[in-house]
C-alpha cells in the first residue's frame, strides 16, 4: 500500500517505463544510482540493460523487499537512507561521475535537487520524473511567466531539457497532476561562472519574493538603482525578465560587495 508522506506513486504503464529506460539509455559501464525504486518499475529494466546499480530508498520495507528480490538483489548495492541527506560522493571513485534517476516524490522534489545540485561536479546526468509544472519551471526561460529561483538554480549548474510527458493514468496510485521526465547535464565545473551558490540563491529570493515589482525596489536591500544601472543592469525590469548570466552578475557583485564589508 502506498504511503502518502513518502510520495509513494508507483509506476505501471509498460509503454511509459520503456520509453524513461531509452530516455536514460543505461550501459554496463555507466555508475548508476536511483532514488526511491520503490516497488522497481524502473529498476527492474535499467538492471536488465547496466548489470549492476546503486539504489537509495527511504522505506524500511520497499529496501528489505529489494533486498529479497529473486532477480535483482544480487545486483543491487542498497541503501535504506533518505536522498535528501545522502552523500552521492562516497559512490564515484575520482575520475568517474554518476548518472543519476528516479520518479522523486514530488512532495520534496525541490529540496531534493537542490541537495543534488551540490554534487552537479561528480554527475554526468540526471534523469528525474517530476510534476509537469516543475519541469516547466526547471526548463524556463527568462521573460516567460515560469521563469523562477528554480530556473535560474537548474540552469546555473545545468542544462535542462524536458525528455517525456506522462500523465497521471501511468502510476498507482494516479497522482492529481501531469508529470514529466527532466534531462539534466550538469556544465564543467570549468564552464560554470564563478559564484557562490548561497549567494545566488539568496539574490533570487530577494527577486522572486516580489515577482511583480521591479528590480529596483525587489533588491533594495542590498543595491541602489544607480548600482545596478553600474552593472549593466536596468532596474525598472521585473525579476522574470533578468537572464540566468544576469542573476550570476548581481550575485558576484553582491558576494564582492559583502567581503569587502567585512571586519
Ligand atoms: N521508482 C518507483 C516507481 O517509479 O514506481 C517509486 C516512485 S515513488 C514516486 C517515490 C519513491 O521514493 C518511493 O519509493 C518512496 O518510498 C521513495 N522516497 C520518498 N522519500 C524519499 C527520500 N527522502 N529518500 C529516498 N527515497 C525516498
Amino acid at each position: 500500500r502506498a504511503r502518502k508522506r513518502f510520495g509513494q506513486n508507483f509506476l505501471h504503464d509498460p509503454h511509459v517505463i520503456g520509453r524513461i529506460v531509452k530516455a536514460i539509455a543505461p550501459k554496463t559501464t555507466d555508475v548508476l544510482v536511483e532514488i526511491g525504486p520503490g516497488l522497481g518499475a524502473l529498476t527492474e529494466p535499467v538492471v536488465a540493460e547496466a548489470g549492476k546499480l546503486t539504489v537509495v530508498e527511504l522505506d524500511r520495507d520497499l529496501a528489505e523487499r529489494l533486498r529479497q528480490h529473486p532477480d535483482m538483489a544480487d545486483k543491487l548495492t542498497i541503501y535504506q537512507a533518505d536522498a535528501m541527506k545522502f552523500d552521492f560522493s562516497q559512490l564515484v571513485q575520482p575520475g568517474q561521475k554518476l548518472k543519476v534517476f528516479g520518479n522523486l516524490p514530488y512532495n520534496i522534489s525541490t529540496p531534493l535537487l537542490f541537495h543534488l545540485f551540490e554534487f552537479a561536479d561528480q554527475i554526468d546526468t540526471m534523469h528525474f520524473m517530476l510534476q509537469k509544472e516543475v519541469v516547466d519551471r526547471m526548463t524556463a526561460g527568462h521573460g516567460s511567466k515560469a521563469f523562477g529561483r528554480l530556473s535560474v538554480m537548474t540552469q546555473y549548474y545545468c542544462q535542462a531539457i524536458p525528455v517525456v510527458q506522462v500523465g497521471p493514468g501511468a502510476f498507482k496510485p494516479a497522482p492529481k497532476v501531469d508529470s514529466a521526465v527532466v534531462r539534466l547535464i550538469p556544465f564543467n565545473i570549468a564552464d560554470r561562472a564563478k559564484v557562490d551558490p548561497a549567494v545566488l540563491n539568496r539574490v533570487c529570493l530577494e527577486a522572486f519574493n516580489q515577482r511583480r515589482k521591479t528590480l529596483r525596489n525587489c533588491f533594495s536591500n542590498f543595491a541602489t538603482a544607480e548600482q545596478l544601472t553600474a552593472l549593466g543592469i536596468d532596474p525598472s525590469l521585473r525579476p522574470e525578465q533578468l537572464s540566468v548570466a544576469e542573476f550570476v552578475r548581481v550575485a558576484q557583485w553582491l558576494a564582492e560587495q559583502e567581503s569587502a564589508n567585512e571586519p
